[in-house]
């Protein structure tokens, strides 16, 4: 991708007037057809071939210029949604805050959008079809515009680039290729505006700068700060959609990493004790550990699940929900988790079955310390076992006192019969439920006090 080279190729560009792309032609970038799925380019083709323009654009024309590989594809056209529907016989029009085509070929989706225009950056009081809040925030929007206008309404310039299947150009209005050279993202138009009318893009920063490795424009970073409880507006179940992009393709650790450093994570996890001032305490370690053992788990394919991860991002709330309860009584745990849950869905919509699974989670650490051999076997059988342990082996990493307990585990899953018993026998009485060092210092003890009095070492099984 070479820009200048561009500029001296198409001398229009040199001197771009305000509405001339900047061209890249084909034999100036490397985005072949053979690199692009083909359920894209049999979308591109089929609005083409129904005489609509049909275009790659978004993190897909991104990642192609990029060399890597897209995680998934978007079209944009001048065709109307109802145009869309009769081109493809898999089409199905989805209404969020404007009406998207979904184009299934096989397992895989293409996203196709109408250009959305009316108006510079997204708020126009000229057009009836266009609700804005008096914060700017957008509420209804479904107006039709150019590709210039669409480019215009994206959120960065790195996003806003159009590949044409009309003649393989790329296109840019917005100076994308530009920053994509610069490895920056910036946002189109005036900043705080942008996020103001949608301050998801505050998230998308983070993320896009944890997966691509780039930095912010000073511009577009520095309203973060001052925009960022503009995220606590946001529907609970969109900041749950935009959670599992964070956290779910393999720049976990590095999209935590941005969120403290933007000061963002606290607007998502408010009644987690960690922030960006404070070094790093147990519970922010422990979240590390999640996230890193996540991101491993993504290179290696194997299948990971936003239950797991929550476990760790909510332990310490379950913790100090515990702190006050006799952690012992039927259904204790089991209520604790529930109001942890509670608390949390104002915020995240963390789905039931996602968090049927946390509190499984939960609830069996306590048993993890057992020193019965019989009880052990039982909690093996667990459908949760596995999940269990791996979270007790995330503990034990930001937690010396849990080594022994996690090695007696990993042992007892690859060791002889005979061997099994001895090993939980021997096994000391450990704490019903270990709590954070660094929270509620006060609660731990008392919880250990209560335990010694009943005897046995252990949480009870059942
Ligand atoms: P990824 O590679 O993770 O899919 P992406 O940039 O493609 O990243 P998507 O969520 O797939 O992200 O969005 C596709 C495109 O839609 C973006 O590249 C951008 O052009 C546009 N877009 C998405 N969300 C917004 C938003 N909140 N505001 C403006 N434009 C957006
Ligand atoms: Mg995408």
């Amino acid at each position: 991708m070479r820009d200048t080279d561009s500029n001296r190729t198409h001398p229009a560009a040199a001197t771009a007037a305000a509405h001339d792309p900047i061209v890249l032609q084909r034999p100036e970038h490397d985005i072949s057809r053979k690199r692009i799925s083909s359920a894209a380019v049999r979308v591109l083709y089929g609005l083409r071939e129904a005489g609509y323009q049909a275009h790659l654009v978004g993190g897909a024309v991104r990642d192609l210029l990029l060399g890597g590989d897209p995680k998934d594809y978007d079209v944009a056209t001048d065709a109307h949604p109802e145009q869309i529907r009769k081109v493809f016989r898999t089409c199905r029009l989805i209404g969020r805050r404007f009406v998207i085509a979904h184009v299934r070929f096989g397992n895989e989706i293409i996203e196709v959008t109408t250009f959305r225009g009316g108006g510079e950056l997204g708020v126009d009081d000229d057009h009836p079809d266009r609700e804005v809040e008096a914060e700017g925030l957008i509420l209804r929007d479904n107006v039709f515009g150019t590709l210039e206008e669409d480019a215009r309404r994206r959120d960065f310039t790195v996003n806003a680039l159009y590949y044409s299947i009309d003649d393989f150009a790329v296109r840019d209005y917005v100076g994308g290729l530009a920053d994509l050279e610069k490895r920056q993202l910036r946002l189109i138009g005036d900043p705080e505006q942008r996020y103001r009318e949608d301050p998801v893009r505050m998230l998308r920063a983070a993320r896009l700068a944890a997966k691509l490795g780039f930095s912010l424009a000073p511009s577009t970073e520095e309203p973060i700060g001052r925009l960022a409880n503009l995220l606590d507006g946001i529907p609970p179940a969109r900041l749950f959609d935009d959670l599992q992009k964070l956290f779910l393709y393999g720049h976990a650790e590095k999209s935590y990493e941005q969120l403290l450093r933007l000061r963002l994570f606290e607007h998502l996890f408010p009644h987690v004790s960690i922030n960006s001032d404070s070094g790093e305490p147990y519970a922010g370690a422990l979240i590390r550990a999640a996230l890193r053992s996540t991101d491993a788990r993504v290179i290696e394919g194997k299948p990971i699940t936003p239950a797991f991860l929550f476990a760790a991002f909510l332990w310490e709330p379950f913790q100090m929900a515990c702190a006050d309860i006799d952690v012992h009584a039927e259904g204790a745990l089991a209520d604790a988790a529930e109001a942890v849950f509670r608390e949390t869905i104002e915020r995240i919509a963390l789905p039931k079955r996602f968090s049927i699974i946390t509190r499984e989670i939960w609830e069996l650490q306590p048993r993890l310390a057992t020193n019965s051999p019989s009880r052990a076997r039982r909690l093996m059988r667990h459908p949760r076992f596995r999940a269990a342990f791996d979270f007790l082996l995330l503990r034990a990493a930001v937690d010396p006192h849990l080594t022994e307990q996690a090695r007696r585990w990993e042992v007892a899953q690859h060791c002889h019969e005979n061997e099994f018993d001895a090993l939980f026998r021997a096994a000391p009485a450990g704490p019903a439920m270990a709590a954070m060092p660094t929270t509620d210092a006060a609660a731990p003890a008392r919880k250990r006090r209560r335990r010694r009095r009943r005897s046995g070492g252990e949480a009870p099984v059942e």
